[in-house]
């Protein structure tokens, strides 16, 4: 039986229930989780994009600041036709001072072809090289200008120590310098600047970029990208590090990453960047994008979310409530659920617990409610049953299914419904169950009467012992025993044998019993006892010789084993004997061989069913102690037989002694006297016997007495009946025997024992003679004679024979004196 309760309804309902409401209670509860997840991530994204914005505002502001510090380099280039080279210096000092990202500030003349040796010779006598150079595409090396049209080259350069190379450079032979003066000739741009790209002198390996501001000349300049091109003086170009910008700006933050890239070509190009390195999985990026100097950038911002919690101003509001509140409403719903599974599974385990004790216990228990439905059944129940646990629950009890006489005993219990409390409690009941195969087991019910608070009737839990078993014993020891009081009365074997058939049978209405005892030659069967068994079948067995295949009992007996038939018709031990069986109607037979204390075979004991059957584990138990008992009994009347058989014969002789001789005698004579049938009665005396003792000792006296036994016996009929009286005096009783017969039996005797010899050893022989007395009974006899009184008179013959001259018959009795 499982210990857990499938089949109760209620534990699965409230489970399903639970386990609705947990799933309920999480989905919302993560509901909330996942809202204010997103809700803190949304504000999270909001606010790493604020600090995107304002660190993007930041940069763009420092680059404005840059381009403004052009600009006014530029406006003084504007404002003043001739600026000197210590002028510029002087200018763009403080400037450059303050703005380290300002690698070099540059300017850069218009210098028409016809117009270069005059600049150059201006240089050489400034004391430069003083000669107008170019960047050479192929190996990007330094070379003296072409000849063409018109130049760009650096004449002012501020810090000179760091630019001095650059002096005469034609800034317009490299071609990203040349797109962006262009940008500002042809699309009336007031800056540009270059991609990013690396310069030799910088060391440090960050990029840099060119920032361009075009000189036109005291006039606003035109829009027209021909007039400009015409009126163009030259151009304020600033190498700018974004490096040092974007490093301003990060201020040693090692939790933020910044990074810019040029994006107006492919590829891009990297302007700056800072932590780049330190990012990680975790970290939260914002990317924007903007333009400057002619340029689309890109700049993103990653930050360590810890940080970005440092920097931002947090909004402990809405999102943060909702969060904690539905934090809450999960816990509190998880420790709910938690609880109520602990509280039902403790429950559950309490029920099992108990289920399981209730199945360990040796004795059946059964709930009934107050209807007479099975609400709890264990495992012993189950087993006697037969059935399955789920199979019997909330069946009704009161049916044929489960008990053989059940509207008796929904009487009772419907008894108990109506009657409330006052009604007498049946603490004690017995009941016939019947298991799942039809058999019958007797219950005996203690029986617990259950009562709500209103002393309303809810239902009876009953305990039940199977005594099936224990009635039975008890009613077979009241059959021994009232066999052994029989067998003590001294009734005869075949009756206290009837008596313990007839006692099984009245337990076992369905069965018959059968005793056969096995004759003195151990070979066959004879008939013991089988009362309810045909006697026309009971004589067809008598008698049977013991073998193989020889039915069940020949079977048994000879094998010395159980044999169990349980289909006559069809088994091969009853081929011989099946037509007997099918018309006596017997279906089944098993035997159990009777054994004596030595082993030996008694006889069978066997059960016989009217239809096919086979022993249930009692029934075996049944004929084994069934045939014990009958050999206790069988043995117990051979050892009786026995004693009876030694106190009532001569031990010399074996004949009957006296008291048996005197037995038989009187009951002769009392049949003789009822049936008018005359009798004969012979006293038998060896002549000079004393002699043969005196000659040859006491031992071949008795050795004389013996063979004398022999051949009295021998001249008898089976009906005669020889005995010794005592000393070397026999009696014979000769029934049916009148005058003349008597006296040729008696004759015979006395010549018989004449002529027998005896040796004694030593080669020596012996013979001897008798004297014979005979008295008769018969029509003559007077009717007041007694047995004694005929053997007295017997006497009186031999008496007379011996005075007569001894080894003679004597018919005649002396006168007693
Ligand atoms: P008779 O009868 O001819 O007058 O002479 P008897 O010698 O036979 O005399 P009696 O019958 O009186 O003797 C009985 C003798 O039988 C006495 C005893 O020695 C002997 N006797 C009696 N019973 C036994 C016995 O059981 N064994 C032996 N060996 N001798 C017995
Ligand atoms: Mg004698
Ligand atoms: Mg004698």
């Amino acid at each position: 039986m499982s210990t857990s309760k499938d089949s109760d309804i209620q534990p699965l309902k409230r489970r399903i229930y639970l386990l609705s409401t947990a799933f309920v209670g999480v989905v919302l509860s993560l509901s909330a989780f996942f809202y204010s997840s997103v809700m803190e991530q949304k504000q999270t994204q909001a606010r790493i994009e604020s600090l995107a914005d304002e660190r993007l505002a930041q940069l763009k502001t420092s680059i404005s600041a840059t381009v403004e510090i052009i600009d006014s380099v530029g406006s003084f280039f504007d404002s003043h036709e001739n600026v000197s080279r210590e002028q510029f210096k002087v200018f763009t000092r403080p400037v450059l001072e303050r703005h380290p990202e300002l690698w070099g500030i540059h300017w850069i003349p218009r210098i028409k072809g016809e117009d270069r040796a005059d600049f150059e010779r201006r240089l050489r006598w400034q004391g430069f090289i003083g000669q107008i150079t170019a960047l050479r595409a192929e190996d990007n090396s330094m070379q003296p200008a072409a000849s063409r049209s018109e130049y760009y080259p650096v004449e002012y350069s501020e810090p000179i120590a760091r630019n001095r190379m650059i002096i005469g450079f034609d800034a317009s032979s490299r071609s990203q310098n040349r797109q962006a003066m262009q940008k500002i000739l042809s699309q009336g741009m007031s800056f540009a600047s270059t991609a990013p790209f690396a310069i030799v002198q910088d060391k440090q390996g960050s990029s840099s970029i060119i920032f361009f501001r075009p000189v036109f000349g005291p006039e606003e300049p035109s829009q027209d990208p021909q007039e400009r091109q015409n009126n163009i003086r030259g151009f304020i170009a600033a190498l700018v590090k974004p490096q040092i910008i974007l490093d301003a700006l990060a201020l040693h933050d090692q939790q933020t990453a910044m990074q810019m890239q040029d994006i107006t070509d492919a590829p891009l190009t990297e302007a700056a960047q800072t932590n780049l390195e330190d990012i990680k999985e975790d970290w939260l990026s914002h990317m924007l994008t903007f333009s400057a100097m002619g340029r689309h950038w890109q700049f993103r911002l990653s930050i360590h979310p810890e940080r970005l919690d440092e920097l931002g101003h947090r909004d402990p509001n809405r999102s943060l409530l909702v969060l904690v509140s539905g934090l809450a409403f999960t816990f509190l719903l998880i420790g709910m659920i938690r609880d109520l599974i602990r509280t039902h599974r403790l429950a559950a385990r309490e029920r099992d617990r108990a289920q399981s004790y209730l199945d360990t216990v040796e004795t059946m228990i059964i709930a009934l409610d107050k209807d007479g439905y099975i609400s709890l059944i264990n495992r012993k129940a189950c087993e006697l049953l037969g059935c399955q646990e789920q199979d019997v629950i909330s069946q009704y009890w009161f049916s044929e299914r489960f008990l053989s006489e059940p509207d008796q005993e929904k009487e009772e219990f419907q008894q108990l419904v109506t009657g409330g409390k006052r009604i007498h409690q049946k603490r004690y009941s017995e009941s016939k169950i019947r298991t799942s195969q039809g058999e019958l087991l007797l219950i005996a019910w203690h029986n617990a009467i259950q009562y709500d608070s209103n002393g309303e009737f809810t239902g009876v839990l009953s305990a039940g012992e199977d005594i099936t078993q224990q009635r039975r014993l008890q009613a077979l020891d009241k059959i021994r025993s009232q066999a052994m009081h029989a067998a003590l009365k001294g009734q005869p074997l075949s009756y206290v044998l009837e008596q313990v058939l007839k006692g099984i049978e009245e337990q076992k209405p369905d069965i018959r019993g059968s005793i056969l005892l096995l004759d003195a030659d151990g070979q066959h069967l004879l008939s013991g006892a089988a009362p309810s068994l045909p006697e026309a079948y009971n004589n067809a067995i008598n008698g049977v010789r013991i073998g193989e295949g020889v039915g069940s009992c020949g079977t048994a007996a000879f094998r010395n084993e159980r044999v169990i038939v349980e289909d006559i018709q069809n088994h091969p031990y009853w081929s011989g004997f099946k037509e007997l069986a099918a018309s006596f109607n017997l279906g089944s037979c098993w035997s159990e061989p009777v054994r004596g204390k030595n082993g030996r075979i008694l006889g069978t004991f066997a059960l016989y069913h009217q239809y096919p059957a086979a022993p249930a584990p009692s029934d075996i138990e049944l004929i084994e102690g069934s045939a014990n008992f009958v050999s206790m009994l069988i043995e117990q009347y051979q050892t009786e037989a026995r004693l009876i058989q030694m106190a009532n014969t001569d031990e010399l002789t074996s004949l009957p002694n006296r008291r048996q001789f005197m037995n038989r005698l009187e009951q002769e004579f009392a049949r003789s006297r009822r049936y008018k049938h005359p009798m004969a009665l012979c006293m038998l005396d060896i002549d000079h016997f004393k002699r043969v003792n005196d000659k040859y000792g006491h031992a071949v006296g008795d050795q004389v007495l013996k063979e004398l036994a022999v051949v009295v016996q021998d001249s008898l009929r089976e009906t005669d009946l020889p005995g010794r009286l005592g000393g070397e005096e026999f009696a014979i009783l000769l029934p049916d025997t009148d005058t003349d017969n008597a006296s040729l039996v008696a004759e015979r005797i006395r010549s018989n024992l004449e002529q027998m010899r005896v040796e004694p050893g030593n080669n020596k022989t012996l013979q001897l003679t008798v004297s014979i007395g005979v008295a008769v009974l018969n029509a003559d006899t007077p009717s007041d004679i007694q047995p004694d009184e005929l053997l007295s008179l017997a006497d009186h013959c031999l008496y007379f024979a011996k005075q007569n001259g001894r080894n003679q018959v004597s018919f005649i009795a002396t006168e007693l004196a």
